[in-house]
């Protein structure tokens, strides 16, 4: 079977070094495989997308040498997530935060669990969240890069899920899933941040009879303070160092570098479709 991976940016402002290193090694993964690659915009909260981000996510992606073969955005694609929500066991959920945190009491976990706080009883006078009634079971991934196991417990280490906003906005883990069933993705690589996710997402895609990707977390890049780097945090924009003149190709062996791979001071995709066979794939 072909490889398809994709490449899933938020377009909500300009990307930094950890974005664009994420996004070659998704690049590296489809195409060392000879697989398709596809480029997904997630714009569904608009409050925080911007439009000239798309057009910026795509020069940079174009400026280190990375192609795709098709492109979407999920703001166009809102009715395959109704049709999918309406398959699932769902409810309204009018609580606040507040409420949800005040009968939580204290969070046992790294997350904080929903209690189920609106299960039986929800205010019709407000608009309603959906939340999805989480099956009773544990749900268990393999990691193909960390090679590491992650079991969870549905209801007790992650609770009902919102498929959809009070606002109305489909949520992401909803999206997420429904895209990459419908586009075909074998092979999801995405950052480490998102790991903790993906039981509850093959648990979605279970309930909805979708096939289950192969995953890939790829550690996120931090700074010489080991902090996760962010506009915040004075990050410089990809946008910016190619303005500045910064090479491709020096770029790239830098990102390269930064995951521990022996490279020259510059270095073309074709070497590091090698080194990503051979250091990762193996
Ligand atoms: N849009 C998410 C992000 O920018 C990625 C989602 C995914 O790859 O599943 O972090």
């Amino acid at each position: 079977m072909i490889t398809v991976g994709r490449y899933a940016p938020s377009p909500t402002g300009a990307m930094h070094l950890g974005n664009l290193r994420t996004a070659l090694l998704a690049w590296l993964h489809s195409r060392s495989q000879s697989g398709r690659h596809l480029l997904r915009f997630e714009d569904l909260d608009t409050g925080r997308v911007r439009d000239w981000a798309y057009q910026v996510i795509r020069d940079d992606l174009h400026w280190l040498g990375l192609d795709w073969d098709e492109e979407v955005r999920q703001s166009e694609r809102l009715e395959l997530y109704a049709a999918a929500l309406s398959r699932l066991e769902t409810y309204p959920c009018t609580c606040t935060r507040r409420e949800i945190a005040e009968s939580a009491g204290a969070p046992h976990g790294p997350e904080a669990v929903y209690p189920g706080t609106c299960r039986d009883h929800h205010d019709p006078a407000r608009p309603a969240a959906r939340r999805w009634i989480v099956p009773d079971q544990t749900v268990c991934v393999q990691d193909g890069y960390t090679g590491q196991m992650l079991c969870q417990h549905l209801p007790s280490e992650v609770g009902d899920v919102v498929l959809r906003r009070s606002d109305g906005a489909s949520a992401y883990h909803l999206a997420v899933v429904v895209d990459d069933a419908q586009m075909g993705v074998t092979d999801v690589l995405r950052g480490a941040d998102l790991w903790t996710a993906t039981p509850r997402q093959v648990a979605l895609q279970r309930a909805l009879a979708y096939p289950t990707p192969r995953y890939w977390h790829v550690p996120l890049m931090t700074n010489y303070m080991g902090e996760r780097l962010a506009k915040r945090n004075g990050a410089p924009s990809v946008r910016e160092l190619r303005g500045g003149g910064k090479d491709a190709a020096e770029l790239r062996a830098e990102l390269a570098r930064s995951l521990g791979w022996e490279v020259g001071q510059k270095v073309a995709l074709d070497e590091l479709l090698r080194a990503y066979r051979q250091s990762v794939l193996g």
